[in-house]
């Protein structure tokens, strides 16, 4: 008898210590969640009104970890229809920036502004409709090259979508493929270079044409001829947008109205090309250095 009842019991002690794991993991659960919180909404939130495309940051810092901090104050203002772009080492914050911009981040300190409103304030939705992003490194689809241009505006007709291409400087490539706009890419189809890679995405932006865009400059170099198409498809597409260009080749960014460089999280110098140049400072070496190395 006394067997019996202890069977039950210590069935009911498993049971209840489980139950107790689960709470404590329930538990580590909600910190971690506290740590990392989710980007979410405001309740009510309103949807971005782009305007003109003037960004704007404003003393903004930020951390991935608390106990490592990444910008410190940083503010400038991106005018519309102007370009500026960032310069750095490696590790410097520059792709931060642009996490921020599209808000993958909050930032901790400060506030970044697009034709003023709090990108914090409004859906992420709308901020996110807003930009147009050419990342370093392009991810394709397995499906078609016209379906990987095409998704970034469904309404758009096929017209469209080769008006893109052509502006990208991607259209002359397409129509030597076997089976032109419908061959297959992506990792199961026919594997494209970095460079034509990244006309698909700048195509993408042009279909999309976002108020807003932002260019991660490929950290390898391309072939001068592959460097000269996108500059080439990069200005058509940059033309009256507002552009933040994240730049790791100097020689690409020269027209730029603006360029900042930054240094552990902070911006050291900016102007354009020929005020820096005369500045004598980080911005000069570096460019004397790219000079060394391309000649
Ligand atoms: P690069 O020219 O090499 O692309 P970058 O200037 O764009 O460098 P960021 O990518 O902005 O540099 O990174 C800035 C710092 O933040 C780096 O020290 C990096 O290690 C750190 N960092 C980047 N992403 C994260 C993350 N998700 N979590 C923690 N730290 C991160």
């Amino acid at each position: 008898f006394l067997l019996q009842l202890f069977i039950p019991l210590n069935f009911l002690g498993v049971v209840y210590r489980s139950m107790k794991y689960a709470f404590i993991d329930m538990g580590n659960l909600f910190k971690l969640l506290d740590e990392k919180p989710e980007i979410q909404d405001k309740i009510n939130a309103p949807a971005l009104i782009v305007g003109d495309g003037t960004v704007e940051f404003k003393n903004v810092s930020f951390f991935y970890q608390k106990e490592r901090p990444i910008l410190h104050h940083i503010s400038f203002t991106i005018p519309a229809g102007h370009k500026v772009a960032v310069v750095g080492a490696s590790g410097a914050g520059k792709s931060t920036l642009a996490r921020l911009l599209l808000r993958f981040y909050d930032v901790q300190g400060g506030g970044i502004y697009i034709n003023g409103q709090n990108i914090s304030e409004v859906t992420q939705a709308s901020l996110r409709a807003a930009i147009g992003i050419v990342p370093q490194d392009t991810v394709l689809f397995n499906e078609t090259i016209f379906y990987n241009i095409h998704y970034a505006l469904p309404s758009a007709n096929k017209e469209a979508v080769i008006e893109a291409a052509k502006l990208a400087n991607i259209h002359e490539f397409i129509l030597q493929l076997p089976q032109g706009y419908d061959t297959l890419v992506g990792e199961r189809g026919l594997k494209l270079s970095g460079g034509e890679k990244q006309r698909v995405a700048i195509a993408r932006a042009i279909l999309k044409r976002p108020k807003i865009l932002i260019f991660d400059e490929a950290t390898s170099a391309l072939d001068s001829h592959s460097e000269q198409a996108i500059q080439q498809a990069l200005s058509q597409v940059a033309e009256n947008h507002t552009t933040l260009v994240i730049a790791h080749r100097l020689s690409t960014i020269v027209d730029a109205e603006q360029i900042l460089v930054m240094a552990n999280g902070m911006i050291i110098e900016r102007g354009n090309h020929s005020e820096l140049l005369a500045l004598n400072g980080t911005y000069s070496q570096m460019w004397a250095l790219q000079q060394e190395t391309d000649n």
